[in-house]
């Protein structure tokens, strides 16, 4: 059995199942995310929410391939693709795979080295630029990811707190395709961590349990033990501050960010979408592929600023 104090029950394992089948369905619904023949592209990064997310998604029938993307974070790395390669192959699934090193010349902890940016600053633009690609090069309806309700409410304290109006107005469920990005939908944002962990622990689902040895500097990790703690005063209060932002104020910023309202040019490198003549992207390749590459152990703790 496990205790879920924010639906105020005890769950069996079937019955467990039922609600994380049924959460997922209702957001993909909600949200009008996707359409039963959609060809789907899910980010796997070998964690429990990735890997439950391709799970639920190709249980219920849809086409869902997954994509992949070596970090370059010494073990870690070498740990996550092994068990994403583990989980596609025993299923029989498509697998998609980029290598930052062998494909850019760079990995991560040389990037945030090279750009004076923490590492997560650097994996988040690398990992946007390269789903979006694969998503655009591969033909496939949209990009699914597995942010679930922690973090997608630790990201909006976060917004909240600064009133990061750009942000919140891009911090919906669904983002749509527009001109050169392609749809992006998180179907897992009304499930909380220990409940993906619980379906993958039920589904005999053998994730990667450690957690990035360069995550210190994110500020999320912070913004998450905060909501936890209100959590275990007055369960239920994380799903009411994130969903309750998702029907009530989300409609109200749609359209505000400078995304939707920015003109966008082609990168004369790449020819992705882009404010300037060449992407941020195609900037953080030049710049980390030039330098030496960087051991994971310099950055540890997050210190990828010099
Ligand atoms: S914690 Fe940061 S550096 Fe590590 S994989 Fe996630 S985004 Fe990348």
């Amino acid at each position: 059995m496990i205790d879920l104090p924010r639906h105020n029950a005890n769950f069996c394992a079937e019955h467990l199942l039922q609600l994380c089948r049924r959460q997922v369905d209702k957001a993909i619904h909600d949200h009008d995310m996707f359409a039963p023949d959609d060809r789907l592209l899910v980010a796997v990064s070998g964690g429990k929410d990735s890997l439950a997310l391709w799970d639920i998604l190709v249980e219920a029938g849809y086409r869902a391939d997954g994509l992949y993307v070596g970090l370059g974070i010494g073990d870690y790395s070498d740990a996550s693709g092994d068990h994403v390669r583990a989980f596609a192959t025993e299923r029989g699934l498509h697998l998609v795979e980029v290598d930052l090193r062998e494909q850019y010349g760079y990995d991560i902890p040389t990037a945030s080295r090279a750009t004076r940016r923490v590492p997560c600053s650097a994996c988040g633009m690398s990992k946007r630029h390269l789903f979006d690609k694969a998503a655009i090069d591969g033909g496939y309806d949209a990009v699914v990811t597995g942010h679930n309700l922690d973090d997608e409410a630790a990201v909006l304290l976060g917004n909240v707190l600064r009133w990061d109006v750009d942000h919140l107005a891009r911090q919906a469920p669904v983002l749509p395709a527009r001109a050169g990005f392609p749809r992006k939908a998180k179907p897992l944002v009304r499930l909380t961590e220990r409940e993906t962990a619980a379906w993958c622990l039920i589904r005999g689902i053998d994730y990667l349990v450690e957690e990035c040895p360069i995550a210190a500097g994110n500020r999320h990790l912070h913004h998450k033990s905060v909501l936890n703690a209100i959590e275990e005063e007055s369960p239920s209060s994380k799903s009411a501050f994130y969903l309750e932002f998702v029907d009530k104020m989300a409609p109200l910023l749609a359209g505000r960010s400078a995304a939707d309202a920015g003109e966008l040019t082609t990168c004369e490198r790449c020819g992705a979408p882009t404010t300037s003549e060449v992407c941020a992207f195609c900037r953080l390749v030049a710049t980390s592929a030039a330098h030496d590459p960087v051991p994971v152990e310099l950055v540890l703790g997050g210190r990828g600023r010099r």
